[in-house]
Order: structure tokens, then sequence, then C-alpha cells
């Protein structure tokens, strides 16, 4: 049902999937740069449209939503959450002889405060994006990176100092908005940010109390920002958190030039991609994006395990 040309394509429906570069028909999983480009022709979610024109400028595009089969180009097309990030969706593609490919692009298992929870229908093939595919990639629980994140929060608070997290511009900012929002903490944007944000709330998705940093942060309110941004010496003191999934290694806390890393993810860990694997039951699995050791641990598990594409690179989100 698929091929490989410098990127992942749909043989039927000649479609590419999250190619970075110009293509005549393309399905784009999300909005982070590593998956999108100026298609001529773009399939995904009214989400990733959206944050896709933002980014990109308005493009012809053919929205699929959650849950809602198409015909096209020969085959049944259906998106399911990822509960990666807004918009964030898994394609699952169906032809007249009952073959099925799900290819599930970044995606999350569990609850997030701000994506919809991932959905995993069955299918015969299954092309899975394995970044965090090595064992030592485990996530501590949600709530005790939620936990942490607080409490360093409002301990800068406390001490009269300004919390400024660092976190990616789409997806995680907004999700460390919504949850120090609700925590009665409010929160200012970087503009980049802050940009998102707007359409996030546009489909929905309610941030609770956060507005745009201009340049100095009043009293009780928190700043979040891209990683590594410098603030300037009228802020005051601060102290500098980062919230990446990298967190698990203590080394980000130099490479971001940060006080704290919080380790909350919006990707998978390793035990999410095992059971992601398993509740999708497929007859064969590609990976992609990850370690090729990952392979080899769904082979012991009894799954035909094969790598797609070039070699893994180790990619930040
Ligand atoms: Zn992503």
């Amino acid at each position: 049902m698929f091929h490989w040309d410098n990127g992942l394509k749909l043989t039927r429906a000649d479609l590419a999937v999250d190619f970075r570069h110009r293509q005549p028909r393309a399905f784009i999983s999300h909005a982070h740069a590593d998956h999108i480009a100026r298609h001529e022709y773009t399939l995904c979610t009214p989400q990733t449209a959206r944050l896709v024109h933002l980014r990109l400028g308005p493009r012809p595009t053919l929205e699929l939503p959650y849950r809602r089969p198409i015909e096209w180009g020969g085959l049944r097309l259906t998106t399911f959450p990822a509960g990666h990030c807004l918009g964030s969706a898994m394609l699952l593609a169906e032809d007249a002889d009952g073959r099925s490919l799900l290819y599930t692009g970044d995606f999350k298992l569990g609850p997030s405060a701000t994506a919809e929870p991932a959905e995993l229908p069955s299918a015969e093939t299954l092309i899975i994006e394995s970044t965090y595919g090595g064992p030592t990639y485990r996530l501590p629980p949600r709530q005790q990176a939620i936990q942490r994140l607080i409490e360093l929060v409002r301990g800068t608070l406390d001490a009269g100092a300004v919390p400024v997290v660092h976190a990616y511009i789409l997806g995680k900012s907004q999700e460390v908005t919504r949850l120090l929002t609700d925590h009665d903490i409010p929160v200012l944007q970087h503009r980049h940010i802050y940009r998102v944000s707007q359409v996030y709330e546009q489909c929905g998705v309610r941030l609770g109390r956060y507005g745009l940093f201009g340049s100095d942060a009043p009293s009780g309110w928190a700043l979040v920002v891209p990683p590594r941004w410098h603030a300037d010496e009228q802020l005051g003191r601060t102290v500098d958190i980062a919230v990446t999934g990298w967190a698990v290694d203590p080394a980000v806390r130099y490479r971001w030039k940060v006080d704290h890393a919080v380790p909350l993810s919006d990707h998978a860990d390793f035990d999410q991609l095992i059971e992601a694997v398993e509740r999708v039951a497929p007859r064969q699995v590609y990976c992609t994006h990850g370690p090729e050791s990952f392979v080899d641990r769904l082979a012991e598990r009894g799954f035909d395990a094969r790598p797609l594409g070039r070699p893994a690179q180790r990619r930040l989100f």
C-alpha cells in the first residue's frame, strides 16, 4: 500500500505523507516544522490547516475532521486524534481489497491538557513514529511532572523572582500555559507562542488567563517563552525552567541553559510505544524516526518489525 521515495508515499493515491519538501499532494499529520511544507495540495485536519496557514500562508487544503472517512485516490482515508498537539492526527488508509494501514505521526497516549486524547484503530500495517524507542526514555508519571512544574513556578513567585518557562512554541507552550492557569498562575507568552495560542482559542481550546508578554512581568505572573530565550536585565531575577521530554536526560539543563528541567512530553515514551503496537495489533510494523534497536525490541515481542527510511536521527520536537 505504500513505498519509500525520499519519504513515505501511499502508492495508489500517490499521496506523500509528512514530507518536508513540496509535493503535488501531501497529508500533514500535524503542524510542527519538521512535518510541513508548501505543498500544492494538502490534506490535514481543520485545526492543523489553521496552524499551517499561520506558518506558511493560506494554501489549497482538503480538511479531514477526525473520524469522518472520505474516499480519495482509490482509498478510504480517516483521521484519528494523535494526542500530540492541536489537530495532530493519525491517518488510517483502507483499500477496496480490505487492506489497511495506520500511520501514527507524532503521538502520545493518555491525557493532555490541550490535545484530544489519542485513538488507535486496529490496522494490518502500522507505521509508527518511534522517537523515544530506547528503553532509557521512560518518562516519570505525568502527574509527578506537573506537580514539579507547579512547585517550581510557585516557589519562584514566592521568592519574588520571575519564573521563565521554556517550551516549544506549538503544543508544549499551550499545554504549560493551561496547566499553570488551571493552578491560578496567570501567564504572559512570548509573541511567537501567543500567535499559536490564539489559533488554539479559535479552535475552542481554552488556555485560561494569559496575555502577550511585552517587556516586563507583573508580580505573580509566569512567562512562557521558546527554548533558549534570554531575558533582558529589566526583568530582574529569573528562574529558568525547561519543560521537555528530553529532560529525562540530565544534560538537557546545560544544553537549554536553564536552572531546572521538567520531563513532560507530548511524545509516547518507550512503554507507550510498545502499548500502541500491542493495541493496533498489526501484522507488520514499520518504525520511523527512532533508534533501530526499537525494531529489535518489537521483534523480541513477536512482531514482524522493520525500520523504514533512512537511519534514525535524534530529533528535537
Ligand atoms: Zn511533532
